[in-house]
């Protein structure tokens, strides 16, 4: 079944700039696409429309089973640049999208300790965000991107400015997470081994307009 449809979805900016143009697919329930493009062909901008952080000038994003839903509390949104509150504990870090909704701290707890054995990021649950590497900070974001279970979790080249061994273990980590999580997920990235290594499918972005060219699906070989 579709999770999520976007129907002829285009994108004019204020300054003229069309980042997207006539975009149609649908996100299965389950899958792990990945929108795979050179830069500048509105990979961002389309996650940032399925995210409804940004509107579409033209077409419309469908959701399969809702009308009127807080989609947003169905999303977890990670981001290229780990955005951690510096302040703030690995745990309490974790902890903010529950605390968004009211849950103290304790009421918290399980959920936070949870989120972060996804990641294999127990160890550091008070530790700050200036104590981590680069990787490990990404690790605390995806799990506070998980921390209310979201049916879909959105990346923007998450591990991009990630060293390639770090990168090569998220990845890993990553495809072991979401076999676990069983969630959607709609993963932005210029790299081909990425997308290849991790998706059921990719969708093959090109620019000027932004567009999709090609849709391939990745089979699983089983070794
Ligand atoms: P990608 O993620 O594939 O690198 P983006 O979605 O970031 O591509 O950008 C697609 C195009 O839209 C680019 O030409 C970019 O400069 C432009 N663009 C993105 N965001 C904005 C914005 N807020 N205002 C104007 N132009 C934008
Ligand atoms: P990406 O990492 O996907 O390439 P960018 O660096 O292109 O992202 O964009 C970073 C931010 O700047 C985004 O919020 C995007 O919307 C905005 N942006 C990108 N291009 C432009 C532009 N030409 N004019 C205004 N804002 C832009």
């Amino acid at each position: 079944p579709i999770l999520v449809a976007l129907d002829s979805v285009g994108k004019t900016f204020a300054n003229g700039v069309t980042a997207l143009a006539n975009v149609s697919i649908g996100i299965a329930s389950g899958e792990f696409l990945s929108l795979l493009g050179p830069s500048g062909c509105g990979k961002s901008t389309a996650l940032r429309i399925i995210a409804g952080l940004i509107e579409p000038t033209a077409g419309r994003v469908t959701w399969a089973d809702s009308t009127d839903a807080d989609h947003r509390s169905q999303i977890g949104f990670v981001f290229q640049e780990p955005t951690l509150m510096p302040w703030a504990t690995v745990a309490e870090n974790v902890w903010l999208p529950l605390r968004l909704r009211g849950l103290t701290k304790r009421d918290a707890r399980d959920r936070i300790a949870e989120s972060l054995a996804l990641v294999g990021m127990s160890d550091f649950a008070r530790a700050y965000p200036h104590e981590l590497s680069g990787g490990m900070k990404m690790r605390v974001s995806i799990a506070r991107a998980l921390t209310l279970r979201p049916r879909l979790l959105l990346m923007d080249e998450p591990f991009a400015a990630l060293d390639e061994l770090t990168r090569f273990r998220l990845n890993d980590d990553l495809q072991k997470l979401r076999r676990q999580l069983g969630c959607t997920v709609v993963f932005v990235t210029h790299s081909v081994f990425e997308s290849v290594y991790l998706s059921d499918r990719i969708a093959v972005m090109s620019a000027r307009p932004g567009c999709i060219v090609a849709e391939v699906r990745i089979e699983e070989t089983g070794d």
